[in-house]
């Protein structure tokens, strides 16, 4: 019986996480959970699963929790939401609260030595380099939960790191692929959330139509990997069917392939190195018809360059494309920025920024506020 903890259980992957639990329960006891403002079914779950320990962001929520919590402890705010995700009754801790709030919390479980299954992408791209010595000092595995990085977990797995040549991440191009950049100015919020083959989250949704969510992807295998900026190639596949493919030595490709369903690589990074049985429906390669492929545009989307050159600029460069993105995205789902403006903005962050190296969490969190700053300067000013 794996003991798991879910930090961010009431979101997309929380939930998706709780009902690969739900159907294994012989395989998994959840004894912590973490959660933000969904509390009516935060309450259900609490119910449910009947974990040890719960936190809650906001301390009135945590109140109205407490009153017929039974046995289970109920914390709350960012150091409630830490102790839970270092709680020593959890071998494997599911990292799925989403945006920059998942870092601490992901590296508290890291510092206990945990198994994290990553679904924050930021951890990695807010503090690469600080969260790799911290997994070895402390002996803690980490196993990708992103679709496209569990895909490339997968094809990797059984061989040796110096026979692979390239990382390919496959991007399903977004609700905007295919259109010329003067179709991509006056886009509303509700257009950009409407992904045409992945269910997700709002933020997430937006970073996909920008291509932003490439981006992050490509500075998260870089760190998840070792792979050089040059050697993790981007390839549009609309289709979302083929999640990943490695490229060998040889030239052989051995690409990762199923439906697009986030219990796939939430119950591989759950069961590893065993797999569950019937998790997902079978792919049947007749039904699907045809899959194609073709190069990003940087040009329409730059987002994707931007990440690159914010990936090969290193230190602090990334936790600022990070937060800028962020903020961005938020300016426009609240219709103060327009979509075109994303990138525009971002651009304008990484060429005010100097990076510094990343010698501890301070200098993170330091880059990342003089990001929201600067962000807010600038958008005043706008
Ligand atoms: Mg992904």
């Amino acid at each position: 019986m794996k003991k798991i903890t879910v930090l961010g259980s009431t979101g997309s992957i929380g939930t998706a996480t709780l009902e690969v639990v739900r159907r294994y329960p012989d395989r998994f006891r959840v004894v912590g959970l973490a959660a933000g403002r969904n509390i009516e079914l935060f309450k259900r779950q609490i119910d449910e699963f009947r974990p040890q320990v719960v936190a809650v962001a906001d301390d009135t929520a945590a109140e109205r929790l407490r009153k017929d919590a039974g046995s289970v402890e109920i914390l709350s705010g960012p150091g409630g939401i830490r102790e839970v995700a270092a709680h020593d009754g959890a071998d494997f801790v599911l990292s799925a609260i989403s945006g920059s709030a998942g870092l601490l919390p992901t590296l508290a479980a890291i510092t206990k030595g945990k198994t994290i299954g990553l679904a924050n992408k930021e951890t990695l791209v807010m503090a690469g380099p600080l969260v790799n010595k911290a997994v070895a000092e402390h002996g803690a595995t980490i196993i990708p939960v992103d679709s496209e990085h569990s895909a490339i977990f997968q094809c990797m797995h059984g061989h040796n790191g110096s026979d692979i040549r390239k990382l390919i991440l496959t991007a399903s191009g977004g609700p905007f692929h295919g259109r010329k950049a003067d179709d991509l100015v006056d886009i509303k919020p509700e257009e950009a959330l409407n992904h045409p083959t992945w269910q997700m989250g709002k933020k997430i949704s937006i970073d996909s139509a920008t291509l932003m969510n490439k981006g992050l992807e490509v500075i998260e295998a870089h760190y998840l990997f070792g792979f050089a900026p040059g050697d993790i190639e981007v390839i549009i596949h609309p289709q979302s069917i083929v999640h990943s493919l490695v490229e060998f030595i040889d030239g052989a490709l051995i690409a990762h392939l199923s439906r697009p369903d986030m219990k796939g690589p939430i119950s591989y990074a759950l069961s590893y190195p065993e797999r569950l049985d019937g998790v997902l429906a079978p792919c049947r390669l007749h039904e699907l018809g045809t899959l194609t492929f073709e190069s990003p545009d940087m040009e329409r989307f730059p987002c994707l360059r931007y990440a690159y050159d914010a990936l090969e600029s290193g230190g602090s460069a990334t936790a600022v494309l990070n937060a800028a993105n962020e903020m961005a995205v938020d300016a426009f789902m609240e219709g103060r920025i327009t979509f075109h403006q994303i990138p525009v903005i971002i651009k304008k962050m990484l060429d005010a920024h100097k990076p510094v190296p990343l010698d501890d969490i301070e200098t993170v969190l330091s880059a990342d506020g003089w990001a929201r700053r600067m962000f807010r300067e600038l958008v005043v000013k706008s």
